[in-house]
Parts: C-alpha cells; sequence; structure tokens
C-alpha cells in the first residue's frame, strides 16, 4: 500500500497539526491589477539614496540595464528596499503572513518527499528569501506535532537572505532572538536554535549553504530577482535600458539599446514569438546550481511564485502602500517584482533533474488536502473573527481572480524520484514509486 502513504499522511496531519499561536497579519489590501505580487511588503517613507546614487553613475557610465537598476532599488547595500525593510509594522503581507496554510502545506510535502527517498538520516530545510520567517516558522511547527515521524533525523535550517533587517525579524520569529553574530569558521553570518531545538544558520547566498540532502523553498523569492527585459523592433532585438530623462534632470527612463547587446544576443532564444520578452539570468544560475546539488545529493526544491510559462510579456511592476507604483519613481522605497518564467526554469534545470509543474496553487493546495484541513480549523476557531480571518485567508489563497490561477508551484526533483533508475526495479519491485504530493489529484476514497 506504499502509494497510499502521502494521502494518510496529509489526511492524519489535518487532524492533528494544532493552530497557529502567532497572533494574525493585518488583513491584506486589495491585489494590483494585472500581475505581480500585491501582498508584498510595502514602504511608506521618501528614500532618495539610492536614486541619487544611479543619477551619478547614469551621468558618469550611460544607461543601466533593467537587471542593474533593479537590483540597485532592491538589494543596494544601505538604501535598497529589501535592504532597509525590517518586515515588522503590520505591512509585511505574503500568504504565509496571512495563512499557516502554505507553511504546513509545505512542510508536509517535504516530509513526504523526505520518505519517500527512505527517510534519509539528515535533513537540511534550506529557505530562499525567508522574509519575516514566517514559512519556516510554520513548517516548523509541522515537524514539531509530527515529531514522531523525525526522531531518527539530524534536522537543520538554513535561511538565505540579504537584508540584515529581516534576518533580524526571522531570528525573533525563530529563536525568540537568541542568536550569534558572525559565528567563526563558517559561511554562515549568523546562527542559532530554533524554539523548537534545532539549529539554525543565515547566509548570504546559496553557495554559502552546506552541500546534503536538503529540501529548497522558494516563495516569492525568484519574483524579487533582477530581470533583462528585451524588446522586438524592425532593425531585430533591443535591449530596454534605464537612462536620464531629459526632460527632467532628477527622473529616470526607459530607452532602448541603438544596436543588439550581449545581452540580446545570449538571452534570446532563436524561436521566440513573443514581442516583448523579460529574462532574469540570476534565476537561471540559482537553478543549475540547485540542479546540481539535488543531482548529487537529493532533495528536493519547491519553488512557489506569481509567474508563467513563457507566454506573459510585460509583467515588471512597483507596488508601494498595496498599490500600482512607478517602476521608475523613488527606487528603493517600492517593491519591484517580474513574473516568473518557468519555462526558462526548466531549460535552466538542464536536464539534470527533473521538474513537475507549474501547478495554480489552487490545484496544488488542494491536492494537499487544504479543504479538509480547513473544516478542522474552522471546527476548532473558538470565535468569529478568528472563523472570518480563516476564511478572508482561504479567499486569498484559492480565489482563482486573487492568488488561486496566479501564483504557482514548481518542484525541481532527481530523476529517479519519477522514472526507477534501471527498468529491472519495476520488475523486482513490488511497490512502484508513490507519487509527488499536490502535483496529481489527492483521492480520498
Ligand atoms: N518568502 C517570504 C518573503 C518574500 S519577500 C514570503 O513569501 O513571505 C523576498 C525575500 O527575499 C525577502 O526576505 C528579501 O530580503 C529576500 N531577497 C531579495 N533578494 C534577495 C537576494 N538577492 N538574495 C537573498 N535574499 C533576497
Amino acid at each position: 500500500m506504499a502509494a497510499l502513504w502521502p494521502r494518510r499522511l496529509l489526511l492524519t496531519a489535518a487532524l492533528r497539526l494544532g493552530g497557529r499561536r502567532r497572533g494574525s497579519a493585518t488583513a491584506l489590501g486589495p491585489p494590483g491589477s494585472g500581475s505581480g505580487s500585491a501582498a508584498r511588503p510595502c514602504s511608506g517613507d521618501g528614500g532618495g539614496g539610492v536614486l541619487r546614487h544611479l543619477l551619478l553613475k547614469l551621468r558618469a557610465t550611460g544607461p543601466l540595464t533593467v537587471a542593474e537598476y533593479m537590483r540597485e532599488a532592491l538589494t543596494n547595500p544601505g538604501q535598497g528596499y529589501y535592504t532597509r525593510r525590517g518586515g515588522v509594522g503590520g505591512d509585511f503581507v505574503t500568504a504565509p503572513e496571512v495563512s499557516q496554510l502554505p507553511g504546513e502545506v509545505i512542510g508536509l510535502w517535504c516530509l513526504s518527499e523526505w520518505m519517500a527517498a527512505g527517510r534519509p538520516a539528515a535533513m537540511q530545510l534550506v529557505e530562499l528569501g525567508p522574509g519575516t520567517g514566517a514559512l519556516t516558522d510554520d513548517i516548523l511547527r509541522v515537524f514539531k506535532q509530527l515529531a514522531s515521524l523525525l526522531s531518527k533525523c539530524d534536522l537543520s535550517i538554513h535561511l538565505v537572505e540579504v537584508s540584515p533587517k529581516l534576518s533580524e525579524t526571522q531570528a525573533q520569529m525563530l529563536t525568540g532572538g537568541k542568536v550569534q553574530s558572525n559565528p567563526e569558521d563558517e559561511a554562515a553570518y549568523m546562527k542559532g536554535i530554533s524554539k523548537t531545538g534545532i539549529p539554525v544558520y543565515w547566509y548570504r547566498g546559496i553557495q554559502d549553504v552546506p552541500q546534503g540532502y536538503s529540501f529548497y523553498i522558494a516563495h516569492e523569492f525568484l519574483d524579487a530577482l533582477p530581470i533583462h527585459k528585451f524588446q522586438r523592433t524592425e532593425k531585430g532585438w533591443r535591449e530596454v535600458l534605464v537612462d536620464i530623462d531629459p526632460e527632467a534632470s532628477d527622473q529616470l527612463r526607459f530607452v532602448l539599446s541603438p544596436s543588439s547587446t550581449p545581452a540580446t544576443e545570449n538571452f534570446i532564444q532563436p524561436e521566440e514569438t513573443r514581442d516583448h520578452v523579460e529574462v532574469c539570468p540570476e534565476a537561471g544560475v540559482l537553478i543549475q546550481r540547485l540542479a546540481s546539488r539535488i543531482e548529487k545529493d537529493g532533495g528536493a526544491a519547491l519553488i512557489a511564485d506569481y509567474g508563467h510559462d513563457g507566454t506573459k510579456t510585460d509583467t515588471f511592476r512597483g507596488f508601494r502602500n498595496h498599490k500600482l507604483h512607478d517602476v521608475l519613481k523613488a527606487p528603493g522605497t517600492a517593491d519591484l517584482t517580474a513574473d516568473v518564467d518557468f519555462s526558462y526554469l526548466r531549460k535552466m534545470a538542464q536536464g539534470k533533474i527533473a521538474t513537475l509543474g507549474p501547478i495554480k496553487q489552487r490545484e496544488f493546495l488542494k491536492n494537499m488536502g487544504v479543504d479538509l484541513r480547513m473544516q478542522v480549523l474552522l471546527q476548532n476557531s473558538r470565535d468569529s473573527a478568528t472563523r472570518e480571518q480563516l476564511l478572508h485567508s482561504y479567499d486569498m489563497l484559492m480565489n482563482p481572480k486573487k492568488m488561486g490561477d496566479r501564483f504557482h508551484f514548481f518542484a525541481l526533483l532527481p530523476h529517479h524520484r519519477l522514472t526507477p533508475p534501471h527498468k529491472e526495479h519495476n520488475l523486482q519491485s513490488k511497490s512502484p514509486l508513490p507519487p509527488v504530493a499536490g502535483f496529481g489529484e489527492l483521492l480520498l476514497k
């Protein structure tokens, strides 16, 4: 009955997991029009530092690529949007902030894959861009409640975070603030012990995270990585660049490169049919790194984000105070985001590993038994305000017009997880490979 165990795990978990102990986050603002994430941190302060720095740079060296512009706006060491954000104060509202369901489901997904791999003796949970740390906190609660399963597993948490302020917020959330900065002889810049007794490490990049059997989680992370933008013209592909507006010397505008650039040569596929294309090479490099690690050490990656499968064109957006914001105005004070191109990620995996998805969040969560879990949470909630909050966050996650159809899940797995390495395995082994939870329908009978 091996094929039934993901279902059994999900049903047991739906009934046994407790509620979330943290205070519930503030309600979401209205989702922005078009694509991109409205449910992201936002800023109310003036900024100005990034713009000044960029104007000097543009005067000295000429137009910047959109990727360079986005990198400065989001992660400039002193003034970038993420570098300055602490995530405290109630306006940091991604899905894990308003609902415990994404974290629970992702925790169960990892456990389910760990069991399918024969329960390896050690497991690293790696989160890329953990925001306030809410997602990892919810995953750790799942691990704690199903501790009997994990009692023999050496578990550790590894967080990749570029923002010093957000890493403090994460430390508070996960360890109660008991952390040691700059530990000697380690690639990690901070370490601590979670409230549930598990070691937690912080790094600046994935390359610093130790190798080993790992689950890599990237929730609303890839859409914050810098993109290049390209426009088809009568003379061929041109790169969209950012320059000083000649009409207003303290403002920016988009221009087209006068000729092709190395990026147009390298990033546009000959068979491309769209007229406008966005490419995120940093996401490509990340996928290549994850693919090498998963191929060598096993484990999986689960990527959850706003995105498309190589069909959309102009998705570059800014958000400030829950509203759409001109991407070129006041850089460093607004969140900039571009939808993830999952077809590009698949290409970058270069066949080293298998990929599953993208699948819409609405379907993934349903396949993971989220409706049953909701019933249990509603039955157990004592007051109408909690019930209302639960229903509100469920609607945000599942409504096709909100995140339900716009947010997707995409997995990277070793080939042997989906296809047995030798044909003989199929003949000899009595139990077929268990299905990967979430990517196929959950049959309750
Ligand atoms: N995953 C969280 C937060 C998403 S916001 C959630 O879904 O709630 C994006 C996160 O990625 C923030 O923590 C931000 O500081 C971090 N981040 C952005 N660019 C990064 C980069 N280049 N390297 C590491 N972390 C980055």
